[in-house]
């Protein structure tokens, strides 16, 4: 389930826009300040955050620069809320780094799609497509993986933290993740969670996909974190 933190001091309109989220199937975290929120952000990374521009104390707008500004929270995805809507204030909280930007009063339609659109550009493995790599099928709305071998379609089983991970790797293949990104990604927690449970999680994970042949989809980037390859390359030992 895709995590949204609602940042929004009107408890009349964090409360609304909540329900209407959580009607949509998102898990929603209310926060009423810029202290709350970053308090918030800071134990469990959100898949996005709607960011109300006027907040007691630090504004939204400072918010999120200061958030883009940080190495763990630079690619969190952000809507900014507000009453404003002339141009000047449109271009300063996209300059801000906002990703998209919803003029007070909106419509919950217009809200879910803008999320969708944001998510789907930024975090696509908080939606629920299906995804596929080399013949290997993930299909959130199912939970299923799949990979067609010798004509015959395997359906590989593996564990709920497996299962995100490789969701996770398939969304954003090529790409190298160091093991506390994977942390924030995956588990939604890089403080209290130790490294090497990440290492353990891929070991099973490649135990799932060996039966597929696609173990090696999965690479180890010495030094640096775990890239899931988008083409499975012969290796000079073979197999997997
Ligand atoms: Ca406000």
């Amino acid at each position: 389930m895709s995590s949204i933190l609602v940042v929004e001091d009107e408890a009349a309109i964090a409360e609304l826009v909540s329900i209407n989220l959580r009607h949509a199937g998102f898990d929603v975290t209310i926060a009423a300040s810029a202290d709350q929120a970053q308090a918030a952000v800071d134990a469990v990374l959100p898949d996005l955050v709607l960011l109300d521009w006027m907040l007691p104390g630090q504004s939204g707008l400072a918010l999120a620069k200061q958030w883009r500004a940080s190495a763990r929270t630079r690619e969190l995805p952000i809507i900014m809320l507000t009453a404003r809507g002339d141009e000047a204030d449109r271009v300063a909280g996209l300059d801000a780094g906002a990703d998209d930007y919803l003029a007070k009063p909106f419509s919950t339609k217009e809200l879910l799609a803008r999320i969708r659109a944001v998510l789907r550009r930024k975090a696509p493995e908080a939606l629920d497509s299906a995804v596929e790599i080399e013949g290997l099928k993930l299909d959130p709305a199912t939970r299923r993986v799949t990979r067609e071998v010798d004509g015959t379609l395997r359906e590989l089983k593996m564990g709920p933290t497996e299962f995100r991970l490789l969701h996770f790797f398939m969304t954003h293949p090529e790409r190298v993740h160091s093991r506390t990104q994977l942390l924030d990604r995956v588990w939604g927690d890089h403080v209290f969670i130790e490294e090497r449970t990440v290492d353990v999680h891929v070991k099973r994970l490649r135990e799932a996909l060996q039966p597929a042949g696609c173990a090696r989809l999965i690479e180890t980037v010495r030094g640096a974190g775990y890239r899931m390859a988008q083409r499975l390359v012969a290796t000079a030992g073979g197999g997997d």
